[in-house]
């Protein structure tokens, strides 16, 4: 029995028009909007070119961008999108993977930290002070072991209780964690210790922990993997007078930011 999918047939921007304000808030600065309308182009360009082997080009999930429809529109994010329609960031003659996050609590994250491999030369970790206002800059989560157990046991088989945990960090960030229990060993990458939590508990792999009785308190920055451009980031960019430009080039290190016309099915 086949799967019956449904596509939603659209034009680059009327598409961006319902993602733009379902992955940065609208009443944001202008230019944190347009760099953001760009981020989200670019990145769509990037996987309509290279996603092959599905009948569709993209989900409408956050595996993708989050795209919840013509209802989410909003007016500033539309004339961000329009604004800057047609320009995408290209390195080496490519749009480039424009990932984002939410706050990246003082230094972003090189992907092969996140991700493994050799990572890409425009997504080097670079210092950001912008994003101090962002509710997620520090927080404090406590993680008892139990919980710990508990959620490596949906992944791996067997694990037992808790005897010890050692981090290894880069760029301030946890990168990967080997957990000693009682049957054996669990090595994981930071990456995937954030992903087995429910979405808010660990809210990024930038903590430091503390051993408490029967668990640890984390003390983290920033909110999500950390790589290419934070957006509180940019936001407290717009809001020293930065063009959406200078935002873009700051997060995503030697990029040019092209106008390719509006070809918007020209690219498979
Ligand atoms: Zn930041």
């Amino acid at each position: 029995m086949g799967k019956i999918y449904v596509i939603n047939v659209l034009q680059i921007n009327e598409y961006l028009y319902g993602v733009v304000p379902s992955e940065i808030i609208s009443t944001w600065e202008t230019e944190a909007l347009k760099a953001q309308a760009v981020a989200a182009r670019t990145y769509t360009y990037h996987h309509l070119i290279s996603s092959k082997k599905n009948i569709y080009d993209l989900d409408n999930s956050s595996n993708f961008q989050v795209y919840n429809g013509i209802s989410s529109e909003k007016e500033n994010t539309t004339i961000a999108v329009n604004e800057t329609s047609g320009q995408i960031m290209f390195y080496k003659g490519k749009p480039i993977v424009a990932f984002f996050h939410s706050t990246c609590g003082g230094r972003t994250s090189h992907d092969k930290y996140v991700w493994g491999g050799e990572g890409q030369e425009y997504l080097k970790s670079v210092a950001c002070t912008y994003c101090k206002e962002s509710p997620y800059f520090s927080w404090e989560e406590k993680v008892s072991l139990y919980e710990i157990k508990e959620f490596l046991n949906k992944k791996y088989r067997g694990v037992g209780n808790i005897t010890g945990i050692v981090f290894q960090r880069k760029d301030n960030r946890v990168v990967s964690a080997v957990i000693h229990h009682k049957n054996g060993i669990v090595k994981l990458t930071g990456n995937e210790l954030r992903l087995l939590f429910p979405e808010k508990k660990i809210k990024s792999m930038h903590f430091t922990a503390q051993k408490v009785n029967d668990g640890l308190i984390l003390h983290g920055h920033g909110w999500g993997h950390g790589v290419g451009m934070c957006q509180w980031g940019a936001k407290g960019m717009a809001e020293k007078g930065a063009g959406y430009k200078d935002i873009l080039r700051y997060y995503y290190k030697g990029v040019s930011i092209i106008g390719i016309g509006h070809r918007d099915y020209a690219w498979r």
